[in-house]
């Protein structure tokens, strides 16, 4: 072979008429050699897979106690090795981020599943979504209560149904009927949640509501720590999961944006998975998800310029979201002092941050 390319080559300055001539050949012959490279090694310059997670949203990290701040952190770390563990077996996109959602629902630190913020009656409402990019399968519930893990309920949505969105008691009955494990309203409702919500029942809600969040303790936010998952898995395949209590003193029956494909939810191959957390009825009004989405399949923008074309649209604190495209780029963009958020791929970058670099 390198005989035969050395004799090639000899040829070749023969018959050439000029060096301008052998130049071009030689240029022609290592542009080849790289093309085929590439399509011998078609991962050799890509991740194979990424995972980011966000435990919300909202308030200024640097105020809260050392401990509250590490709670936050070794639960993310927690949630981020499981799903790398996932991934490195090659489980599919939709697996991990069902699996990571569960683990965040579970600890308490997180507004979601147990640990969730109360509404103005005092009680616990649900509401989560999951999304497969292969195929925009997606199922979601909204102000469940009975369900441990929201996010389990909103995939059998997807699986066991011909709908997308189940609400209420009419979710609730579904997921008994499922054999979904149940939980009674001790299980989710915290002493530390019913705290706060008593300290939000006796406050001034309005003033709550519009201070900046620089100027609230970590017990005072009104959303803080709705928990989301994005993943590209070794196969190709993006899929997306969210899932929350929504707001502290939200009236009852209220939806947010977690569970409504295309605000705070969406996974699609063709161009990124996205989970949102911030003020709900923001992301709604703008169909955050879906905005981002469509910067990437009709602006041709990459991710990261349709995350920030999006936000520029957001009003000031109004929350954030985590991204990754079908190429392992992740973005984690936010307007708010902080968002809780982890991320880890195959190239071996791993990190977890509560406020803008730490
Ligand atoms: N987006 C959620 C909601 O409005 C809250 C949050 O992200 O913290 O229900």
């Amino acid at each position: 072979m390198a005989l035969l390319a050395t004799t090639n080559a000899a040829a070749l300055i023969r018959r050439s008429r000029s060096w301008n001539t052998l130049f071009l050949w030689l240029y022609f012959g290592s542009y080849m050699l790289s093309a085929l490279h590439a399509q011998q090694n078609p991962d050799s310059t890509e991740k194979k897979f990424a995972i980011a997670i966000h435990g919300g949203a909202g308030g200024d990290p640097s105020k809260w106690s050392s401990e509250y701040q590490s709670q936050r952190r070794t639960g993310l770390q927690a949630a981020l090795d499981h799903g790398v563990a996932l991934l490195e077996k090659r489980a599919d996109a939709l697996d991990v981020v069902e699996a990571v959602v569960r683990i965040l629902e579970d600890d308490a630190t997180f507004n979601a599943g147990r640990g969730c913020v109360l509404n103005e009656n005092g009680e616990h409402e649900l509401d989560a979504s999951i999304m497969d990019g292969r195929n925009l399968q997606c199922g979601a519930v909204a102000a469940v209560k009975r369900a441990k893990n929201p996010v389990s309920l909103a995939r059998l949505v997807m699986t066991q149904t011909k709908h997308v969105l189940l609400i209420g008691s009419g979710a609730d009955q579904f997921g008994e009927a499922t054999g979904v494990e149940q939980a009674e309203p001790d299980y989710f409702l915290t002493e530390q949640r019913k705290a706060s919500w008593q300290k939000w029942k006796l406050g001034d809600k309005d003033a709550l509501l519009h201070a900046p969040s620089t100027h609230k303790g970590e017990d005072e936010q009104l959303y803080l720590g709705t928990v989301g998952c994005v993943v590209l898995d070794v196969h190709g395949n993006l899929a997306a999961a969210t899932s929350t209590g929504g707001l502290m003193g939200k009236r009852w029956g209220r939806v947010g944006d977690s569970p409504i494909v295309g605000a705070g939810n969406y996974a699609d191959n063709e161009t990124c998975a996205i989970s949102g957390t911030g003020i709900g009825e923001e992301f709604i009004r703008r169909a955050v998800a879906s905005d981002i989405a469509a910067r990437m399949r009709y602006g041709h923008n990459t991710l990261a310029e349709a995350v920030t074309g999006t936000l520029t649209t957001m009003p000031a604190e109004s929350g954030g979201v985590i991204a990754v495209d079908a190429r392992g780029n992740v973005v984690m963009e936010f307007n708010t002092p902080g968002m809780s958020r982890a991320t880890a791929d195959s190239l071996g970058n791993r990190g977890v941050w509560l406020g803008r670099n730490d």
